[in-house]
């Protein structure tokens, strides 16, 4: 377990450096001649629970605009098949077509009351990971599971070892909507473990705007220094950027986390959005430092909107990744025309596969 802990300590500092350039962590089955593989970190799995999934969304969500937009988008309401199989079909034509050589399928846990039991009422959207497992099963080419732990439900260390069972190296927790202070001292033996098992650790940082809050000072990144204390590797989703009007501004408590935990990375899921136009400059803006430590992710399937940055692209550029309808493509082609794609998609297939 050491030598495991100390090869990722060092492959980590490594990644942040411009060694990436030299592309010598290509796995040994590929060939030399081959370009490195790459990773979008953070692809949502949903459903309704048709079909028998298990997944759950709330009637609030089911009846929002964001929602219908969704089902509109990837023509999602097809005779003759449930939306939770469409959805999953969707999924798969996308990252076929994506040109990225992995994704990672994020399973989304739910609220957990004082006796770390489900509270479905509280519970807004919910996606098992026996689901999130049998998903990537059907697909192991190009997905990876990311099973999703609320630690405080009163299983949590063996859902833990479970998934880890599975072959999961990556989980995901959502701290504003699942209503969890990952901050509590209480939760130390859960990271603990998660470092012992190597598991690569996500947390939902920075404002939220596509599901209900219960609490948004929970997504803090400060509050990840207990998950980086006990050794943990740690993915701060959306690296605590937030919406102009969005108060209080999370951006440069995750820039100055950054540079005391070499463990710490940042992942530029939903970035590409048009809320989120001045965070993403801002942290392009920042030194290599900062920009070395970032990893691609989409957010799929909340489409990335190119239109947003003709200011830094210009007018036609913009224009023409707007005509991609992969939405998995254009994500990663806007953020490749912004010179922090490809690297950054890199740096998230070595940190999600070395273990
Ligand atoms: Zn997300």
């Amino acid at each position: 377990m050491t030598n495991v802990l100390n090869r990722r300590s060092f492959l980590a500092s490594a990644l942040s450096t411009s060694w990436l350039a030299s592309q010598s962590l290509m796995p040994s089955e590929t060939a030399a001649c081959e370009p490195p593989l790459t990773l979008d970190i953070h692809v949502h799995l949903f459903g309704v629970g048709e079909g028998g999934t298990g997944c759950r969304i709330a009637q609030p969500i089911r009846e929002g605009l964001q929602f219908r937009y969704v089902l509109a988008l990837l023509r999602l309401q097809v005779p003759g098949q449930t939306i939770d199989a469409r959805y999953e079909e969707v999924l798969a034509e996308q990252v076929r077509g994506s040109g990225l050589s992995q994704v990672a399928i994020l399973g989304q846990d739910a609220v957990y009351d004082r006796s770390g039991q489900p509270d479905w009422a509280r519970t807004s959207f919910y996606v098992p990971n026996d689901y999130v497992f049998a998903v990537v099963a059907r697909h192991s080419e190009s997905m990876l599971a990311c099973p999703s732990i609320n630690p405080e439900r009163a299983d949590a260390l063996q859902e833990l070892a479970c998934c880890h069972a599975k072959g999961a190296r990556l989980l995901k927790i959502h701290p504003p909507t699942q209503g969890v202070n990952i901050a509590d001292r209480k939760h130390a033996q859960f990271f603990r473990c998660c470092c012992e098992l190597n598991m690569v650790v996500l947390v939902h940082t920075g404002h939220e705007h596509s599901a209900p809050v219960i609490d948004k000072h929970l997504a803090a990144p400060s509050r990840l220094e207990l998950a980086l204390d006990q050794g943990c590797t740690v993915v701060a989703c959306h690296a605590g950027t937030g919406w102009i009007t969005d108060t209080p501004d999370q951006l440069p408590e995750f820039v100055a986390l950054l540079k005391r935990y070499p463990k710490l990375w940042g992942d530029t899921s939903v970035l590409g959005t048009l809320g989120r136009v001045r965070d993403f400059g801002r942290l392009l803006e920042h030194e290599e430092l900062v920009r070395s430590r970032l990893l691609h992710g989409s957010d799929f399937p909340f489409p990335a909107s190119p239109a947003a940055f003709a200011a830094r692209l210009g007018a036609e550029s913009a224009r023409q990744l707007e005509q991609e309808t992969n939405l998995l493509k254009k994500d990663f082609a806007l953020k490749e025309a912004l010179g922090i794609g490809r690297a950054s998609a890199q740096r998230g297939y070595a940190v999600a596969n070395v273990c």
